[in-house]
Parts: structure tokens; sequence; C-alpha cells
């Protein structure tokens, strides 16, 4: 059986969800939803980062254990994850205890082999970023990423060796096109190897300085958290989270659905930490771009931050989804507006497609008393329309370009609605000689509806099952079968269509 395991990153328990949190968890949705109807084993993992000394320290002000605070955040996600719709199929928690255990054996194995070893460390550290500087790194005397003061420290830790690899995956990059997306991410990775020597990776901090994290099963008096912990949850969650249902090997991955801002640390700690482990890398890791609000960046200071749940509130969930795949190309940098927004819901959602479906189902009635007529003839054009824009999907969402994928299902959207145009069904309905040619008229556009419902599914969810269920359909929509059912003609005619509300109600400015 062919399997399809898609992640997300393990968001910062600390986080507040915004809209790039739920930007890359809708995409990894609609991907695993699509490749469900595929009829592939899918796996889609999501989850929270809860080691390190930010939870610790803010566990503390709240006078709580850093679990207990982490059990309390992880809500926040979880129920946007609700809310938005999202299918994933495990939550992984790097508190998990076996989690921990996975990354412990890792580990040992690591240090067995020489890949880890022990060292003096002497240099600059930035506690709120939890990294150490070089002398160089720093500006002003202060930590470039955040402007805090840094600390000198002169200590033993634990380094990975991951210069030994650069090589290697600089060779594994050429080789694998694919191996990061898009293109141009492709390059400043490479760009990046080819222009500087890889250091080692300290993986370690002492207890008594940080205790919130995975103690290491070599040296009680070490953990390791963040980038070590955080990307073995990739592997550990296959170990313990994954469906029971399918018997298959989930690793490696199809995808790692990742920001850009930690592409480096994806393309590069991860790769040379599974080539030490000897174990095969991710197929794939796309990097997709930023959101910014009407045009500046999204921070707290400008109060622009965009609330995915305020956002599904006021304008549905669906065409919040939509909206974010179809607005700008997966991988480019886009800007959100609630203008965009509207029009988009008014124009596309609720005017083409919308109305569409209302104007059919009407129609059923109107001429046929709410049953599929029989067709007297095939529909070539939009049968072959129709059923093509299947591989056309697949080919488009290989490289996670959404929104080709939903011109593709646009053009057949805009086909019947021209087709009802042309054909005019209430002036055949008025002429019974015309009997035939408004069955064929109405089976066809009927059957349209169906391919854009099952298209439709993995992008909006819930208002395609609606309309599946008007369309007199008794099947979960989630649990069709696309290489079955994108078949033209599958629709029986004799089924009985239901009138309901409009999917996509237009919305005022
Ligand atoms: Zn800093």
């Amino acid at each position: 059986m062919d399997k399809f395991y898609i992640t997300t990153p393990i968001y910062y328990v600390n986080d507040v969800p915004h809209i790039g949190h739920a930007y890359t968890t809708i995409a990894c949705d609609v991907q695993a939803r699509f490749h469900r109807l595929l009829g592939k084993a899918v796996f889609f993992l999501t989850g929270t980062d809860e080691h390190g000394q930010k939870v610790q320290k803010s566990a503390l002000t709240r006078g709580l254990s850093p679990k207990a605070h982490a059990d309390r955040l992880i809500e926040n996600f979880k129920s946007l994850w609700t809310a938005l719709n999202i299918s994933n199929d495990a939550f992984i928690r790097t508190t998990d205890k076996e989690h921990a255990a996975v990354v412990q054996t890792m580990m040992q194995q690591l240090k067995d082999s020489g890949d880890i070893v022990r060292r003096q460390y002497e240099g600059w550290y930035c506690t709120h970023d939890e990294m150490f500087l070089a002398k160089d790194d720093l500006k002003d005397n202060q930590c470039p990423h955040c402007h805090r003061d840094v600390e000198h420290i002169k200590e033993d830790n634990y380094f990975f060796l991951m210069g030994k690899y650069q090589d290697r995956l600089i060779e594994h990059i050429e080789s694998h096109p694919d191996f990061i997306l898009p293109r141009t991410r492709r390059n400043e990775v490479l760009g990046f190897l080819k222009n500087a020597e890889l250091g080692d990776l300290c993986i370690s901090r002492p207890v008594q300085r940080l205790s919130w994290g995975i103690p290491l099963p070599f040296d009680q008096d070490y953990v390791t958290y963040v980038w070590f912990d955080a990307l073995s949850n990739y592997y550990s969650a296959t170990r313990y989270l994954s469906p029971m249902r399918y018997s298959v090997e989930w690793w490696p991955s199809e995808h790692h659905v990742i920001g850009k801002d930690i592409l480096i640390t994806h393309s590069i700690y991860w790769s040379t930490m599974l080539f030490a482990l000897g174990w095969p890398l991710p197929h794939n890791i796309f990097a997709h771009g930023w959101w910014t609000v009407d045009g500046r960046k999204m921070s707290k200071s400008i109060g622009n931050v965009v609330d995915p749940l305020e956002m599904i509130q006021t304008y549905g969930v669906d065409p919040f989804r939509y909206f974010l795949l179809k607005e700008v190309p997966f991988g480019l940098d886009g800007n959100f507006s609630r203008e965009a927004l509207i029009n988009r819901i008014n124009s596309e959602l609720a005017n083409d497609f919308g109305n569409l479906a209302n104007r059919v189902i009407a129609m059923v009635f109107k001429y046929f008393g709410g049953k599929v007529p029989e067709p007297v003839q095939e529909e070539t054009a939009m049968k072959t329309l129709a059923e093509g824009i299947l591989d056309r999907m697949q080919d488009a969402l290989k490289t996670f370009a959404f929104h080709q994928a939903l011109d593709a299902i646009w053009e057949l959207v805009s086909h019947t609605n021209k087709y009802i145009d042309e054909t005019a069904p209430w002036r055949l309905a008025k002429d019974p000689q015309h009997k035939e040619r408004l069955q064929t008229v109405m089976y066809s556009v009927i059957e349209a509806l169906r391919f854009l419902a099952m298209y439709l599914h993995p992008f909006m969810p819930e208002s395609t099952q609606k309309l599946w269920e008007q369309l007199g359909q008794q099947s979960q929509l989630a649990e069709v079968n696309l290489i079955d059912k994108a078949k033209w003609g599958k629709l029986l005619p004799g089924t009985l269509v239901h009138k309901g509300k409009p999917l996509f109600p237009r919305i005022d400015k």
C-alpha cells in the first residue's frame, strides 16, 4: 500500500497561535485529505515543542511546573486545529515519555559511534534565544537576534559532529532536486553549505542551568532540548503514534512542511543527524513564505496580528482555508487583507461556485421533481475536463502548488456556468421536443457538481460534505476513493437531490 507521511513543525508551546501556524497546518491538512481520497495510507502529524528555558521561566512565573504549564498551553493549539477542521492523525508532545525514550536511544547510538563528543565551550550565550554566539556574531556586545545582553560562559558540553557530513549533504541535495522546495530555498541552502564550514552543534545544557529537557542517557548532569529533541519528533512519532490500521513503515516522511525561518535547522541539522544515525532522509522539506498584513509585517506592537479564530468566526472556516491557499503561491510571501478575503468569498465562492450549486439543484426540482434525470448523450468536453482534473491536481500538489490545483478545478466551475448559459435549460424546458436534451444537460451539470464536491473536499471539507448530501450522496465524502469515483457517469439517475442553505453566503463590506 502506498503511504504518505506529512508533518507540520512542532509549534513552540509558549507561542500564541497565529495565521502562520494556521497556514502551515491547513496546507498539510489539504495534502493529507487529498492523499486519503487517493486511497493511500496517510499519517498526518502535528504537535508541540515543550522543552527549554523559556517554557521553564514562564511556568515559574505562573507558579506551575513546566509540564502543568505546557498541559494548559497545548489547548490553544488543539482547539484551533479542531476549529479549523484539521484532520491530524496524531499530536506529538516532546514531553511524551515515549518520545524521550526514542531521543535517548538516538543519542546513545551517536555517542557510541563517536558522533557526539564532550568538549569545553567558552563564549557568549543568549538566554532568550537559548543560543551560543561567537564574538563575531555579537552586535554592540548584544545578541544579534533579540538585542539583549549576552552572558559570557565557560562550561563543558556535548557536541554533535555535524561538520563531518557537510560534503555528503551537499551531494545529497544536488542529486535530489526535490529534497528542498521551492527551488529558491534549495539554492539558498546549497549556497550556505558551499560558503561556510559547518561547525559542530552543541546539543546539551548543564542541568544546573536548565533542567527542563531530556536527560542525556550517558550523563545525568546534562539535558538535551530544542533542536536535537524537537527534530527527532518526526521519527519518534512513527514509533508510537502512527495509525495502527496500516502495517507500513512510515519513516522516512514524504514531506516536512515548515516556515522558511527554520529551513537551515531542518535541512542541515536534521539531515546530518540522520546521516550519522544511518537512517534515510525525508523525501522532501518544503519551506513556505510569510504573511504580511495589509502590507506590513505582522507584529504585536503594531497590533495587526491575525487571529485565525476571529477570522473563522467572522468569515467561516472553509472560506478562510480556501483564501490562504488560493491567494498566494505556497512558497512565496503573501499579503493578508480582509478586503481581498471578502472579494474572493463573494466572487469565487458565493458567486461562481455556491450560486452554481444552488441554481442546479433548484432546476432539478423544477424540471425533474428533484430526481437526477437519465442522460441521453455524453457531454464529452465536460467529461474530459472533469476527469482530467485529477491528474492535474496530483501534479500540482506534488510541488504544493495549491493555487494551480484550484485553478484547474475552477475551470470546471467556469465551464459548467458557461454551459448552463449556453444550453439555457429554462428554454429547453418550455418545449416537450427538447425533453431529452434537457435530461442530458441537467444530468451533466449535476454530475459536474459531484466532481467539484470531491475535488474541493480537501480544501473545504465542511461545505463540500453539505453539497455532497444535497446531491443525494449517502457516503461520507472523506471516505470516497477518487480513483474510482472521479469517473464520469458514476452519478446514478434517479438519485434524489436535496435543497439546502446557500453554501457560501455573500459578505457585506
Ligand atoms: Zn537573543
